[in-house]
């Protein structure tokens, strides 16, 4: 089984897919963790350019990305499933996906979207307060500290992220909805994209999510 996540930031999106990754076995397919590996490698000789390209902000192009990816895959079991994790970013990449996918005789087969509304993203990440001693982290309405602003364990002062603030929030959705928004249209067009309420508490979208993959396998 081959599954995608998509969803906003803050849509809890990394923690269902771990959850899905972990159950169905799945290898899990990061773009940053290949491209990284192939930096670390001195004896990769595409990894020089790379690390040029991602210091320079230059987007990695699309064909080594779709190369990488298909070694990524072609070195899988037959029967082992994928997780995609930030992949694609772009309808350009989807369609590319395609056709690897169609190439290797495999197929994507359904991409769970984590429903959730700009205002309800804004109220999550703005009330987060971090711990900057231990690393705790707490919400200031979901999961607050015990004394206002305090941290329950170590007893040091919150503070809130640097990129937790409104104007970087803003700037994040903004990316998403120009890169990311139109994946969810075309696969809502191959009939593969499945919305999941990203409001719920963690155990009932991990139910919903379960109850969905287990009718494809
Ligand atoms: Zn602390």
């Amino acid at each position: 089984m081959n599954v995608m996540f998509l969803g906003v930031p803050s849509s809890g999106k990394g923690t269902q897919a771990e959850f899905v990754r972990k159950k169905y076995k799945l290898a899990h397919l990061s773009i940053g963790e290949l491209l990284r590996k192939k930096i670390d490698d001195p004896n990769d000789p595409e990894g020089q350019s790379i690390r040029e390209k991602i210091n320079k902000g230059i987007l990695v192009d699309n064909d080594l990305i779709m190369r990488i990816i298909e070694t990524f895959i072609s070195n899988l079991s037959s029967d082992e499933g994928i997780l995609f994790d930030g992949f694609p970013r772009s309808v350009e990449q989807a369609i590319l996906l395609d056709k690897l996918f169609e190439k290797l005789n495999k197929k994507l087969d359904c991409v769970i979207n984590m429903e959730l509304d700009d205002r309800v993203v804004m109220e999550r990440i703005n009330g987060r307060r971090l711990c900057p001693n231990c690393g705790k982290s707490y919400h200031i309405k979901f999961n607050p500290s015990k004394i206002k602003d305090t941290c329950d364990d170590c007893g040091s002062k919150l503070v809130i992220r640097e990129d937790d603030n409104e104007e970087s929030v803003k700037g994040r959705l903004k990316t998403y909805y120009s890169q990311t928004h139109p994946l969810i249209n075309y696969y809502k067009e191959q009939g593969k994209l499945i919305g999941i309420d990203a409001t719920q508490d963690i155990e009932s979208i991990a139910k919903n999510i379960d109850d969905i993959l287990g009718g494809i396998q």
